[in-house]
């Protein structure tokens, strides 16, 4: 069981790269840092995946799968406003027969009545085998993590976007993208990734940028505003492995250089003061059909949405537009994903059909 030997204080004030170290132990548990997956996990999530959604396609397919974790009930903890991750998650649950229970307004739960987390937490974990959790409080999954670990009802917590901080699923979505759009380009080894927008505050660039390492040779370039460029740890850890990466405002300059283009919204929610980042001039930073020319023409453009104006509607249609695959992605992936928590990888890859 991860994060059983080790105080609370102890694992809060290691550093991510340590702290995947303690998740790592045993079988794939609690998910909380992108830092804890490998590329094995990840090439091997990424075929799960693709066999599920394969399987699925087929009545009897489906019916296998929904027998697979009937007997499992998942709650999503969702105290931050979600549509994707939390709709993806209830379909994922789903199709693995896993019943579900939610709370996604606290004002209707006890902690309206000054419950902690905490005890909110231990309480989903009498009724329920997995928590699936989304805060705006960064670190808090992690922290529900060692709790649980530590009560004698251990489930596993899966992050579902925690603060500023990270997003782990997000960046599996992401990768399992890059890893289909790239299928026949040799894969996401050698690629160049442009991440545009509010890179400071995004969490799903946070993640992705610490997941696309583990690909050879790939090049990370940044284009953002300077108040709102990539934080100096991110650019420390792709330092420490050796990643090469750019910085740069430029971002009409950058398009043909890109085999993937990660546009993200501006993230005013965490502005110090209201209007903040209406100040920034932004619009340098948005895609329209004038930059589809500028395009590679087997590039992709990917946002984890919800979007604004950072692309406009026209480029929907190019089939270089791959945000709502990527949306439906995110189901399969996060299928794959709990299916592995619950041990279920090898019994689904050995499922033949009636073929
Ligand atoms: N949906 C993503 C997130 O939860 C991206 C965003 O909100 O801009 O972080």
């Amino acid at each position: 069981m991860p994060l059983r030997n080790i105080s609370w204080e102890s694992f809060k004030n290691m550093c991510p790269e340590d702290k995947a170290r303690y998740l790592k132990e045993g079988k794939l548990f609690h998910v909380l840092l992108a830092q804890q997956f490998s590329r094995e996990n990840l090439d091997k999530l990424g075929m799960l995946a693709t066999h599920i959604r394969r399987i699925a396609k087929e009545k009897e397919g489906l019916i296998f799968l929904q027998e697979l974790l009937r007997h499992k009930r998942a709650m999503l903890y969702f105290s931050q406003p979600s549509t994707r991750t939390f709709l993806s998650f209830c379909a994922a649950c789903q199709i693995l027969g896993i019943s579900i229970g939610e709370v996604r307004d606290t004002s209707t739960s006890s902690e309206l009545k000054g419950e902690s987390q905490e005890d909110s937490v231990r309480t989903f974990s009498s009724y329920f085998d997995i928590i699936i959790m989304r805060s705006q409080i960064g670190g808090l999954a992690e922290r529900m993590a060692w709790v649980l670990s530590n009560s004698e009802r251990p489930v596993p917590i899966i992050n579902a976007g925690s603060g500023k901080d990270q997003h782990p699923t997000q960046a599996l979505l992401d990768i399992y993208t890059l890893q289909r759009s790239f299928e026949k380009r040799g894969g996401i080894d050698g690629k160049t990734i442009v991440f545009v927008g509010d890179l400071l505050r995004g969490r799903t660039v946070r993640s992705l940028s610490i997941l696309l390492r583990y690909y050879k040779d790939v090049k990370q370039i940044f284009v953002a505003p300077p108040q709102l460029q990539v934080a100096q740890d991110i650019m420390d850890i792709l330092t420490a492995s050796k990643v090469s990466f750019e910085l740069s405002s430029d971002f009409e300059k950058v398009i043909p250089r890109a085999d993937a283009i990660y546009m993200t919204r501006i993230q005013d929610e965490w502005d110090s003061e209201k209007g903040e980042s209406a100040r920034i001039d932004t619009s340098k930073y948005w895609f329209t059909a004038r930059h589809l020319s500028l395009l590679k023409s087997d590039a992709v453009i990917m946002h984890p949405l919800p979007r604004r104006n950072e692309i406009s509607t026209e480029v929907d249609h190019d089939p270089r537009a791959v945000y709502w695959r990527q949306m439906r992605n995110g189901m399969w992936i996060r299928t794959a994903l709990i299916a592995t928590i619950f041990g279920q990888d090898q019994v689904i890859l050995n499922y033949q059909g009636n073929n």
